[in-house]
């Protein structure tokens, strides 16, 4: 997956007209979008068709998908089936859950990111202690795709020695949560940014000096 500009949209607003008009406003800025439960559970899987057909995005299904494999098959299943390119699976569960994810993927020739370590600080309590073990266990699967946070920057050091430099690292965290953007891409292929730029009155300006930071 290329990203323009290094930058992802992570649309968590929850109507899709609003969604719609950010997207809008910024669609000759980037050509991949995040989009996860808020909007999903409140406007409905449709939701990945309208970024797809309307802006030729590529849409990134951020289900952080925890569940044994049978139902991890299913709502990977269902995901792609609406069209997504890629979703978000969490490691913790371990490679078999894991596993089921990247064989649906394979099925619809879509992507699976594999979550290490989250950005927010009640992270640091228990997934940041087995984040580097769930990064090994993805380079073992031969998975390509991490995301892991900005927040901190030396643990996506960290995760980025253990997955080596072939592989893609999408970071969250940057802007609101205080990841900064030029060290988040010393070490990651792509920055996840969303309120920084949907709540801002000027969406295009605030991507536009995201960029130019850079
Ligand atoms: O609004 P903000 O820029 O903080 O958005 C970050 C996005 O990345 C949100 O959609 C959040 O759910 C997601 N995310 C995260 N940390 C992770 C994984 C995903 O912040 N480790």
């Amino acid at each position: 997956m290329n990203f323009k500009n290094d930058i992802i949209l992570a649309m968590d607003l929850m109507d899709l007209l609003s969604a719609y008009e950010v997207a809008e406003k910024v669609s000759n800025y980037i050509n991949t979008i995040k989009i996860g439960y808020p909007l999903t559970l409140a406007e409905g899987l449709k939701s990945i068709e309208v970024f797809k057909e309307n802006f030729d995005f590529n849409v990134i299904c951020d289900y952080k998908v925890a569940d044994i494999p049978e139902t991890n098959s299913k709502i990977a299943n269902l995901t792609f089936q609406a069209g997504a390119n890629a979703i978000i699976s969490h490691g913790f569960v371990g490679e078999d859950s894991v596993k089921v994810c990247v064989d649906v993927a394979d099925n619809y020739n879509g992507e699976v990111f594999l979550l290490t370590e989250m950005s927010h600080p009640g992270a640091k309590i228990f997934i940041q202690g087995v984040a580097d073990d769930i990064a090994k266990m993805g380079v073992d699967m031969g998975i390509k795709n991490y995301v892991a946070p900005s927040t901190r920057i030396e643990r996506l050091s960290d995760i980025r020695d253990i997955v080596g430099k072939d592989s893609f690292i999408i970071s969250p965290g940057v802007g609101t949560q205080g990841g900064n953007p030029k060290d988040t891409l010393k070490h990651a292929d792509a920055l996840i940014i969303g309120r920084s730029i949907y709540n801002s009155d000027n969406p295009k300006k605030a991507i536009a000096n995201i960029i130019k930071s850079l």
